[in-house]
């Protein structure tokens, strides 16, 4: 009976944050920018040719990778470019992932790790993070098939100082540790610089929170040529024009644009740390984040409830219904406008918790 059903993948998807059409709504629940990308990005799109929409796009995305190249000060045949962060790592999954060692990544993180896992049939351990959730890298000194964790962490928001970073990566050159840095313009020290030392190391990033080009789906990777030049060869095996014209174009101009790069990360880290500020004499407690999120918890309060509250006022944060974390909601850092409401609302709430 219907025995093709035999043959079917069965995967647990990952689930990705909502993205609600309210009207007048404030959005944190999913690390964007709340700032449009660079002028420049405007610029490239009102100057399109649509006629050259009936040709495929460059598959080596020449435009995209030498804007990279020149903005990060590295060869071109370092750089790998995909739609958004997610389609570069799960390339690297497939393409560095391949030994009977479980690959390792911290129980309290990216929530994406453990289905490409699974989808491509990998083993995995997930070493648990410290009480404060700091990643204890004495926990990555045993055999494995490979490392992958970002940093800043997410949902915690915590950044790894360098020389943390450079002693996982050191301590396995057996096998490739990927970094994924998602977040890395908000504050912490990225780990390219490490890259002139280390041929096992990989560099994620993405164009989606500090470029404010969440909807373009553009990601990248910085690493060796040998590394840079196999996730190539997995991507070409699979579909070689994963990118738009529009997306290389659009990102090129947004890269180039260094002073509004600057400008809007700065904006954000503002924001974020009077929000902090305004957050705790609430009586939240916080790990110090160093994303565009704050992964927040209050003694005495019950999570859900405000989640459940702020979601009727119109504003949207994340909520994970898991043991370790289920206290915490992580809030996306928003316009200032955006911030004073949701401190304006918590206040509100907390006043009928007194009556
Ligand atoms: N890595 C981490 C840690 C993330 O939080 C996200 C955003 N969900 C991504 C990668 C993927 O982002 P994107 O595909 O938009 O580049």
């Amino acid at each position: 009976m219907e025995e093709w059903k035999n043959n079917i993948r069965r995967v647990t998807p990952y689930v990705a944050g909502e993205q609600p059409q309210e009207t007048d709504m404030v959005k944190l629940n999913t690390n964007e920018c709340p700032y449009p990308p660079s002028p420049e990005v405007e610029k490239v799109l009102k100057e399109v040719d649509v006629n050259q929409f009936r040709l495929y796009p460059d598959p080596e995305a020449t435009q995209l990778v030498n804007a990279l190249a020149e903005f990060y000060q590295v060869d071109s045949d370092m750089i790998f470019v995909g739609t958004g962060s997610d389609d570069v790592i799960a390339n690297a999954f497939q393409t560095f992932f391949n030994s009977d060692k479980p690959i390792l990544f911290p129980d309290i993180t990216y929530s994406f790790y453990p289905v490409w896992a699974d989808l491509y049939r990998v083993k995995y351990e997930t070493p648990a993070l410290d009480e404060n959730f700091r990643i204890r890298p004495e926990d990555y000194e045993k055999e494995n098939g490979g490392i992958i964790f970002p940093n800043p962490n997410a949902p915690t928001g915590l950044f790894e100082e360098l020389d943390t970073i450079e002693r996982i990566v050191k301590n396995n050159q057996k096998s490739i540790v990927i970094i994924d840095e998602a977040y890395i313009d908000f504050g912490g020290e990225s780990a390219l610089k490490l890259l002139p030392k280390y041929k096992n190391l990989l560099v994620v990033q993405t164009f989606s929170k500090s470029r404010s080009m969440a909807g373009m789906r553009i990601g990248f990777a910085i690493g060796n040529p040998e590394l840079i030049q196999a996730m190539k060869d997995v991507k070409y095996s699979i579909n070689s024009y994963t990118m738009s014209q529009v997306s290389i174009q659009t990102g090129a101009a947004a890269v180039r644009d260094r002073v509004y790069f600057d400008e809007t990360r700065k904006k954000i880290m503002e924001t974020r740390e009077w929000t902090k500020k305004a957050l705790a004499e609430l009586g939240f407690t916080f790990p110090d984040s160093k994303a565009n999120f704050i992964f927040a918890t209050h003694e005495g309060w019950d999570i859900v409830d405000l989640f459940e509250y702020l979601r009727k006022k119109k504003i949207f944060v994340r909520h994970w219904n898991q043991p370790a974390i289920k206290h915490y909601m992580r809030i996306t850092i928003g316009t200032d406008v955006e911030m004073t409401r949701l401190i304006e609302e918590i206040k509100q709430y907390k006043e009928k918790l007194c009556l």
